[in-house]
């Protein structure tokens, strides 16, 4: 092939932003010729590693957007070690419907056991389906609604937490709101009622959300819009945490006082 013919493809390539096709385009050339083989194949060869670069960055970018804290996946987790999960409930979460209906998952639970992975890896598995993803902590969430409120412009970051199809909502409970802050919590969760999933994690139980959110009428407001469409994992079970240090013998006094709580539940 003549050096005109192959700028004149790698211009048009380049064009149409066909940037893998660009690149990877003399290897493509070479095997195709030594293999001889039909240019439907060549086409679709060129084609495909197209694609796959496409949805890998895709993928990649949407994973940094997300600001997960880590990218942990549903394989890493070790169900053997938690076994009030349900691996029944586990597989249907896998398919995704959950985020097709724009419906909630909820995990609630003592520190250590997992709700923070599992929230972050079905998160996850949403992005890689094509899902938009985000991550927020309750208290970072609740900060940042609050100043955008000060400052006049809490529409416009109100959407910023509506747009994305799946938002995890990580540590609900942790500390309590003020009123202000359990109003802004209520906003959001209601503007996102039948619009986008949250997956949320808690260690405090249902009954117990009046005290997060100051007033029970308040809880009982945002918890009818958030388990209108869910489902809901009550975890209990040892941290996985000291589990971890105590197989590496760092098991510190503080440590067990934990340990000997979490066996009188
Ligand atoms: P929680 O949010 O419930 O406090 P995390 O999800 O943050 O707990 O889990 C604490 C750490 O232990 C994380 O590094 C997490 O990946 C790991 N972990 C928790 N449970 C399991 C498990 N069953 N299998 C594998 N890793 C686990
Ligand atoms: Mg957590």
């Amino acid at each position: 092939m003549g050096n005109a013919v192959l700028e004149k493809l790698h211009l048009a390539l380049g064009t149409l932003r066909l940037c893998e096709a660009d690149a990877l385009l003399e290897s493509h050339l070479q095997r195709a010729a030594q293999a001889d083989r039909p240019y439907a194949e060549f086409l679709l060869e060129v084609l495909e590693a197209e694609v796959r670069a496409r949805q890998d960055s895709r993928y990649h970018n949407a994973v940094k957007r997300a600001r997960f804290p880590f990218t942990k996946s549903l394989d890493q987790f070790d169900f053997a070690f938690q076994p009030s999960i349900d691996p029944v409930q586990i597989r249907e979460l896998q398919t995704l419907r959950f985020a097709h209906e724009a419906s909630n998952v909820l995990f609630l639970g003592p520190p250590g056991v997992g709700k923070t992975h599992l929230a972050v890896a079905l998160a996850v598995e949403a992005v890689k389906a094509g899902f938009s993803a985000q991550f927020i902590t309750a208290h970072d969430l609740v900060s940042d609604l609050g100043k955008a409120a000060r400052e006049g412009r809490l529409d416009r970051r109100l959407r910023a937490y509506v747009n994305p199809k799946v938002l995890v909502i990580d540590e609900v409970g942790y500390l309590p709101l003020d009123d202000v802050g359990a109003t802004l919590f209520f906003q959001l969760v209601s503007t996102r009622y039948e619009r986008g999933s949250i997956l949320l994690t808690s260690n405090k139980s249902y009954g117990d959300w009046g005290s997060v959110f100051g007033d029970a009428v308040m809880a009982t407001a945002v918890l009818d819009r958030l388990l209108h469409h869910s489902t809901t994992l009550n975890i209990r079970g040892d941290s996985y945490r000291l589990k971890e240090r105590k197989k590496a013998g760092l098991l510190a006094p503080l440590d067990r006082k934990e340990e000997q709580a979490n066996n009188g539940r």
